[in-house]
């Protein structure tokens, strides 16, 4: 069971699971949120429990007490968005390309595909976005430690930093469905969070 974390703005800004939601609310660094968005502490919480006829998300049942799984969370200190930039990682890079050579512009299984320099590293290129993309076997191979017009070759998809699409795309990355109780925070976050372009 997992449950979405907002900051204390309210903003969407991870999902997590039971566990880490129910333990930051018992050590107070967060509240549960309910539909009509009122906040719990952890004692609250519990005693709303007792009323509940019915734990939408599950509950924790230990001998002594339970406790509901909360849907939504929301931070008490943490007001921060998530980073704006996305990692660069080769599994970003791969989702980046959509899996494509970046040269001959062919769809790839990802054991097919390579990292590549653009300017190779043997003569200052870096690791970043502007110089590294997705090339396959047969690409890499045939450039290998060249610039592409030395090696005769273009670039059909240009090489581009992923943009921020806002928590949907982190949402989509983490494969998780979003639940319909989750969307009226995201769609808050997408059109009011603060851009940075
Ligand atoms: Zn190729």
């Amino acid at each position: 069971m997992d449950t979405l974390v907002l900051n204390k703005n309210f903003f969407a800004i991870q999902i997590t699971n039971w566990k880490r939601a129910l333990s930051l609310l018992y050590l107070g660094h967060a509240a549960a949120v309910d539909e009509e968005y009122r906040l719990y502490d952890f004692e609250s919480w519990r005693e709303v429990a007792d009323s509940m006829t019915k734990c939408a998300h599950g509950a924790i049942i230990t001998p002594n007490f339970s406790i509901p799984i909360p849907d939504v969370i929301s931070l008490r200190l943490y007001s921060k968005l998530p980073p704006m930039t996305i990692k660069f990682t080769r599994r970003n890079i791969y989702e980046h390309y959509d899996f494509r050579c970046c040269y001959c512009g062919t769809r790839f299984s990802s054991d097919q595909l390579n990292l590549e320099h653009i300017i190779p590293r043997s003569r200052g290129g870096k690791s970043d976005w502007e110089n590294v993309v997705t090339a396959c076997i047969e690409c890499n191979t045939r450039k290998a430690n060249r610039l592409p017009h030395e090696a005769g070759m273009a670039l059909r998809i240009k090489p581009s930093k992923p943009g921020w699409r806002g928590p949907d795309s982190l949402l989509m990355r983490s494969g998780i469905k979003i639940r319909a109780s989750w969307q009226r925070f995201i769609d808050t976050c997408y059109w009011d969070g603060e851009l940075k372009i």
